[in-house]
């Protein structure tokens, strides 16, 4: 692990997020240099005789490296010595996040990462046998779920490899429940319009029901948000994660804000209580969060910084790259299966998008970038 990437608090992040990474291998994960944390995976994978595994870099689950802000930290600590206790920190985080986004607590619900509030919500919304649309490709929970219920229409990306909300529009026939909307988009990284997505949603909110998920919200400076729709009382599931720039992804605490409606038939798909979906850790570290903003901004600038020095490298071996605005970039390629393989040989992890005809890299720690140019430099040449 580089202790020196950066000059300021940072760096006992980074020894966090090591330790994180030795705590998933100890779970049965692949042996895991989580963004940095070759001597943590090390450790974990040469224990009770096993040979000590190869470093990685892990940079294909959208991950952020830095891991949570100091104050999310010190939050999960105190929550470990109060761990045999059940949480009762949700009512602070419901206020929290009600005035976050100018709603009430009754619009907020919890839960076990924003996967866990997207298939309550196709749950609740989709009856057996009716329509779900979804854009292609997209984060695939809402897709898998909403198909063991009844068919699934996918509408193709536009050329820019933005939603089509036009195509969406024209998909929507009486059968429709249910319109996903991914924004920014997972895996292409790209951003809808906001005037164009409010009057989508102004104008078909009635007829359907819109997911509009916005896991990456937090890395797009001025982010432009659906929640006003909420506030509006329209039948629209804004859904929020922890996961992401918070870097909280294994306390899995999530959230959506609904109208009140909306959003007790959510909560009463998963059962009869709303409660036991959230950690006393996620809670205590998800309120912190909130109200460490500096974190936010100086997580935005380094994972900008590295991902304009990725679209470079990636535009100079000849690749379309469309414009990307979360903590990941992707390209087009039409072998992303072998470019994944050959960087995998190398020890760099990403995600291929096969048949999409693209490959997803997610923004790691400067060290991990400088490693995955230099991958890309080998492999993309025979590849081409
Ligand atoms: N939505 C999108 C677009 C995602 O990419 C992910 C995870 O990768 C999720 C939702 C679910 O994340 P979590 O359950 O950790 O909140």
């Amino acid at each position: 692990m580089k202790m020196d990437e950066r000059g300021d608090g940072l760096d006992r992040r980074v020894f966090l997020g090591a330790a994180a990474g030795a705590l998933a291998w100890g779970c049965g994960r692949e042996a895991v240099r989580d963004s940095g944390a070759a001597p943590a995976a090390a450790t974990a994978g040469s224990g009770a005789g096993t040979a000590a595994r190869p470093a990685q870099i892990r940079i294909g689950q959208n991950e952020n490296p830095y891991g949570p802000s100091p104050a999310a930290l010190a939050a999960v600590r105190d929550a470990v010595a109060e761990t045999y206790r059940y949480t009762d920190f949700e009512g602070e985080l419901l206020a929290k996040i009600a005035a976050r986004h100018g709603v009430t607590a009754e619009h907020v619900i919890l839960g076990t990462g924003s996967y866990g509030v997207l298939i309550a919500a196709v749950a609740a919304v989709v009856e057996r046998g009716t329509e779900t649309i979804v854009p292609h490709p997209v984060y695939a929970a809402v897709e898998r779920h909403a198909k063991t219920l009844g068919p699934v229409a996918r509408v193709s990306l536009d050329r820019a490899l933005r939603h089509d909300l036009d195509a969406t529009a024209a998909a929507i026939r009486p059968a429709t429940r249910l319109v996903y909307v991914c924004n920014p988009n997972n895996p292409t990284g790209t951003v809808v319009p906001s005037a164009d997505l409010r009057a989508f949603c102004r104008r078909h909110a009635e007829r359907v029901t819109i997911i509009v998920d916005e896991a990456y919200a937090e890395y797009v400076p001025d982010f432009s948000s659906m929640d006003a729709l909420v506030r509006d009382g329209a039948p629209i599931l804004v859904t929020r994660t922890f996961s992401k720039l918070y870097g909280l992804a294994g306390l899995r605490i999530g959230y959506a804000i609904a109208p009140p409606k909306l959003a007790a038939a959510v909560r009463s798909a998963r059962g009869v209580d709303d409660l036991c979906w959230v950690s006393r850790a996620g809670t205590r570290a998800a309120i912190a969060s909130l109200d460490d903003g500096s974190y936010v901004a100086s997580i935005q600038r380094e994972v900008g910084r590295e991902r304009a020095r990725l679209v470079s490298a990636l535009e100079r071996h000849g690749l379309t790259v469309p414009a990307p605005a979360a903590n990941f970039v992707f390209f087009k390629h039409r072998r992303p299966e072998a470019v994944k393989a050959a960087l995998a040989a190398r020890g760099v992890l990403i995600s291929a998008h096969d048949p999409s005809g693209g490959c997803r890299i997610s923004i790691g720690l400067p060290s991990d970038m400088s490693a995955a140019i230099e991958a890309l430099g080998a492999v993309l040449p025979s590849l081409a």
